[in-house]
């Protein structure tokens, strides 16, 4: 189905102010998939660490394993799938299931690494994981949702051309009204709370070829529930978010590490034991 018009025009202005910068990474012909061990990936955290220390992109490395912050939204999520279904249990119990599942049949690294906890660590992500549907559920308001919503949905757009591709993370997707829901876990600032809510806005556009009608906020640790109506400025917002991130990608990847910016962010840095400039 062709995009809507105005995601038509996004589309060629999201790759008009890429192109340029993604010039260096691996070209890509018409209609291909990009090769996999050349491809520039652009996520959340690549955007967070543009906006605070982007010289921070020169030390990341492979997924460092399964932490239970990771493993609760991910189970989390799978509960909340069950609960709009219609299971009738509480969130913990269903938590449990989940879990025992996952080990049983799954041979994931989030399986094996959920096999490697004891009891106590395996009922700590379990509560974890059904407080973490719990609040969400509360956030979302309207429950049961419509039919058709989806929890745990990725968005991707390769950019063409270059084997450059964009993504974004949403908790919850209402297709029928088309509002996106991204839960967070804790600070951030100003600049932070808008990319939150801009960068699924955008990706699910320019991936799905129509337009989100709002993105929804929903902070588990202050409560907060922030809801915005996609409008060309949140659009704009995750456009130079995406750029910034971009050309600190490429500069990491290809060129030199751009200068240290030194801040709170240092103590979240894979570098923080080597760099020179870490503020602790
Ligand atoms: S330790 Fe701090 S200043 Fe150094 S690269 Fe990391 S975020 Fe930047």
């Amino acid at each position: 189905m062709p995009p809507e018009p105005r995601v038509a025009d996004l589309r060629d202005e999201a790759s008009a102010l890429l192109r340029p910068l993604a010039d260096l990474a691996a070209p890509v012909a018409p209609d291909s998939t990009p090769p996999w061990d050349q491809l520039v990936r652009i996520r959340e955290h690549e955007l967070d660490a543009a906006a605070g220390c982007a010289a921070s992109l020169a030390f990341e490395g492979d997924f460092d394993g399964w932490r239970a912050a990771f493993a609760r939204k991910r189970l989390g999520l799978a509960v909340l799938q069950r609960l709009a279904k219609g299971a009738t249990a509480d969130p913990t119990t269903i938590a449990a299931d989940v879990l025992d599942q996952e080990v049983r049949t799954s041979t994931s690294s989030l399986a094996s690494w959920l096999a490697t906890l004891g009891s106590g660590g395996a009922a700590a992500v379990t509560r974890e994981a059904a407080w973490f549907a719990t609040a969400t559920r509360r956030g979302i308001r309207s429950w049961p949702p419509p039919r058709g919503t989806t929890f745990g949905t990725r968005f991707a757009w390769d950019l063409p051309g270059r084997a450059l591709r964009l993504e974004a993370s949403a908790d919850a997707v209402i297709w029928e009204t088309r509002d996106v829901l991204v839960v967070v876990s804790g600070e951030d600032d100003g600049d932070g709370e808008r990319r939150d809510l801009a960068w699924p806005a955008l990706v699910a556009a320019l991936d799905t070829g129509k337009l989100p009608a709002s993105v929804t906020r929903l902070d588990l640790v202050s409560g907060e529930r922030r809801r915005v109506p996609v409008t060309d400025d949140v659009l704009d917002t995750a456009l130079t978010a995406a750029a910034r991130a971009v050309e600190a990608t490429m500069a990491v990847r290809f060129t030199a590490p751009p200068l240290t910016s030194p801040g709170r962010w240092c103590r979240r840095c894979r570098g923080r034991d080597v760099c020179p400039d870490v503020r602790v």
